[in-house]
């Protein structure tokens, strides 16, 4: 039911509502409430997702004991006080506590005019070191290129990971602007020690917050060229893991 209404949906809106977002916000500007526009300027407003919580505990280090959904939260208070002064910041949660991705999703998108950022630390073979930026919309390239880069400058292998254009439930559902970041491997020893300090946590904050401070001052400039619109249907929870 739920799908044959967004299908209906996609199908009206870009004839007949080609500024709306899903609440009828144009303020991040351009052609539709599915991404197909230029990145936001001159937002105030940031979401930000600690991952995981409560009896999900995302990665575990096996190098530091230290779980995922802990330093997520961690991070997202770093975040949020590097902000501060300037955004507004609106905490998905601020304690340890489980949010179904979906609700994730709803909560963000009461905030029109906002963008979010999903924090997260990975896990994968041991090898595998650096950070790595998801997104999905074509809003959201440009932040995501201001926040790899701003992550990737703090790691030490010069191989480090990408920046990824990949559906998932907070990359692809959410109807404003939004990115999830890899913080970095717990599962790669080198890289979790370095996690574990708070010294590299509040380095991480301090960047982010700087590339978020660059998308609404300059938007996509110098960011490179937007990726292609692609239309895809929303992502669900029996997709890929995220
Ligand atoms: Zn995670």
């Amino acid at each position: 039911m739920r799908s044959l209404l967004l299908l209906t949906l996609v199908a009206i809106l870009p004839c007949c509502s080609p500024v709306a977002g899903p609440s009828g916000s144009s303020s991040h500007g351009g052609l539709d409430e599915w991404g197909n526009r230029p990145g936001p300027q001159g937002f105030r407003t940031v979401i930000i997702d600690a991952g995981h919580g409560g009896h999900d505990s995302g990665a575990v280090s096996r190098h530091t004991g230290q779980k995922e959904k802990d330093l997520t939260l961690d991070l997202a208070k770093r975040l949020r006080s590097e902000l501060g002064s300037s955004f507004r910041t609106v905490m998905m949660r601020d304690n340890d506590r489980f949010v179904d991705l979906d609700d994730r999703v709803a909560f963000a998108n009461r905030y029109p005019d906002a963008i979010l950022v999903s924090l997260h630390f990975n896990a994968g073979p041991s090898h595998l070191s650096g950070p790595e930026t998801y997104y999905w919309r074509v809003d959201s390239h440009g932040l995501a290129v201001r926040c790899h880069k701003a992550m990737k400058s703090l790691a030490s292998d010069s191989r480090s990971r990408k920046m990824v254009r990949r559906r998932l439930r907070l990359t692809r559902n959410p109807g404003i602007p939004c990115l999830l970041l890899e913080g970095g491997y717990l599962s790669n020893a080198q890289e979790a020690r370095k996690i574990a300090s708070p010294a590299y946590r509040q380095k991480l904050a301090e960047n982010i917050a700087s590339a978020i401070r660059s998308q609404s001052a300059h938007g996509d400039a110098g960011t490179g060229a937007r990726p292609a619109f692609i239309k895809a249907p929303p992502s669900r929870p029996t997709d890929a893991p995220e």
